[in-house]
């Protein structure tokens, strides 16, 4: 997978993107990111990539030029047209399901935008899709590309060391994770459950599965909607559900 990054901040997007596991996986080939510089685009004398809103109002908005200049040479450098993002609070809010499909991608370009946004025209011209990271408002847009591109360069093949790694966490199947535990065994009064050391597979992941519907429950009952379960795992949840009525 290539992800390419159109930023006002490559150095930003660079240091993140060079550390740990991305870091790594970026060394030793099995991902490719880059970063463009859209000040380098800028027509004007004083590289400045922004002007005001027609209908005024407060903040400047990234102008069509450079945009579309610094668009044309990043397809130019991939050989084709990359699928292209463009980070921004009124997307669709970002999830595992839509970074499963992305996944998928051999080619994305994510465009970060900054001040007030960027200039609709050039939104309806290239963009494929717009996408948010939360109901929220951030400065700009490279954090929300960092986020982007860290969640897929996780599903790209040799960058964790097995795909088991992702496929049971959080969000992957629809549920939460179960909780985990390290050493030591006992810590306070708090002792590692019995299961776990057992070292009973089937066991485990049985009480794993449970462990993950609780705790969806708890904290994101939403998911179980569209999360795959077993008659015997919805039946299981009403009980609790009962059960929390109860109390
Ligand atoms: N005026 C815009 C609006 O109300 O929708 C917000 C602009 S924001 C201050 C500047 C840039 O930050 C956006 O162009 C976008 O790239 C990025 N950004 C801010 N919040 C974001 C979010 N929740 N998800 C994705 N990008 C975001």
């Amino acid at each position: 997978m290539r992800i390419d990054i159109i930023t006002l901040f490559p150095e930003m997007c660079e240091n993140v993107m060079s550390e740990s596991i991305i870091g790594r996986a970026r060394q030793k080939g099995a991902i490719t990111i880059c970063t463009h510089q859209l000040r380098k685009y800028s027509y004007d004398k004083h590289s400045r990539v922004d002007d005001n809103p027609y209908g005024g109002g407060k903040g400047m908005l990234i102008k069509v030029e450079p945009l579309e200049a610094c668009y044309k040479d990043l397809c130019d450098i991939v050989g084709e047209k990359p699928y292209f993002i463009y980070m921004s609070p009124r997307g669709r809010v970002l999830n595992q399901e839509k970074i499963k499909s992305l996944a998928n991608k051999k080619n994305i370009a994510i465009l970060c935008g900054h001040y007030e946004g960027i200039d609709e025209r050039f939104i309806e011209e290239y963009v494929d899709e717009e996408i948010s990271i939360g109901d929220y408002v951030l400065t700009g847009g490279e954090l929300p590309a960092l986020v982007l591109a860290d969640a897929l360069s996780r599903m790209a093949d040799g960058v964790l060391s097995e795909n088991i790694c992702f496929e049971e966490e959080s969000h992957y199947n629809g549920l939460l994770e179960y909780p985990q535990y390290t050493r030591p065994t006992q810590w306070h009064n708090k002792k590692v459950p019995d299961v776990l050391l057992s070292g009973h597979h089937a066991n485990i992941k049985s009480w794993r599965r449970e462990q993950s519907i609780i705790k969806t429950i708890q904290n994101r009952p939403d998911l179980l909607e569209n999360a795959d379960l077993s008659k015997d795992e919805l039946k299981f949840i009403s009980e609790v559900d009962q059960t929390n009525k109860k109390c």
